[in-house]
């Protein structure tokens, strides 16, 4: 499990999280006093799939891969979370258990809710919803994009699509994974994980694979990945941003904005 260091987020601009960020100040608030920040292994498992949720993880750095397991072991990695969005983020909606099984892939930090807080929050804040409805659409065009992928385009490029996501989370070119995880996140067998990297290898695309780093050549990976890496990377980029419209029918004065 993540561990804490007690230290709170005490206002917007001190959160690196963009949900959390796009919040009116007053909104904040009504969570402020809950957060704890704390920080996410590599591997911690944040949410498992039939589990009841206790907390909503809102990361400020790293990646969260959402997981979904078959009843014969097989996993497959559904979208990734980072700093953008929240793990768990439904349980505002009202208490039931984890569709998923979030697992931290990029190690980083969180600020962490109890989930009935964040719930009591949502329930008061227009602008939580607001927000959390924005970053509900967005995780749902990942889903749907993530589900034409596998459908349509090659293992291949869809692992070079997942290297790159992660690429983008950690910000450098050394990523902290393994072949097991990979096989993991793309459900297929550990031997065709093995066999696409060697053909990555040699292609250049991929610099080395050693002791549970894969270090990536970027351009020459982007040329591998299908189109879905740049359009999901558009949509994980797009910032949650209440407008002036919005913040004044939110019922706040032009002074607060
Ligand atoms: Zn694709």
């Amino acid at each position: 499990m993540p561990h804490s260091n007690s230290s709170a987020v005490t206002r917007p601009g001190g959160t690196s999280n963009g949900l959390l960020a796009a919040l009116p100040r007053a909104d904040f608030d009504l969570l402020a006093s809950d957060i704890q920040t704390v920080a996410l292994d590599q591997n911690a498992v944040l949410a498992r799939a039939g589990d009841e949720v206790d907390y909503v993880f809102l990361p400020h750095n790293g990646a969260i891969s959402l997981m979904i397991d078959m009843a014969n072991g097989q996993t497959v990695a559904t979208a990734t979370i980072g700093r953008e969005g929240a793990i768990s983020f439904l349980s505002a909606i009202g208490p039931a258990p984890s569709a998923m099984t979030a697992i931290v892939h990029v190690a980083g930090t969180a600020s962490r809710i109890p989930s009935f807080r964040f719930r009591d929050a949502f329930n008061r804040s227009r602008a939580i919803r607001h927000a959390l409805q924005a970053h509900v659409s967005a995780m749902l065009t990942q889903f749907q994009l993530g589900t034409a992928c596998n459908a349509l385009h090659p293992v291949e490029a869809r692992m070079a699509r997942w290297l790159l996501h992660l690429r983008d989370r950690t910000g450098h070119d050394v990523l902290p994974l393994t072949q097991e995880v990979l096989s993991q996140i793309l459900g297929v067998r550990r031997t065709t994980v093995t066999l696409l990297m060697c053909n990555l290898r040699a292609s250049g695309a991929i610099r080395s694979d050693r002791r549970g780093e894969i270090e990536i050549d970027r351009s020459r990976l982007t040329a591998v990945a299908c189109e879905c890496q740049h359009t999901m990377r558009l949509e994980a980029c797009r910032p949650i941003s209440l407008s002036r419209d919005e913040h004044i029918a939110l019922g706040e004065s032009a002074d607060a904005m």
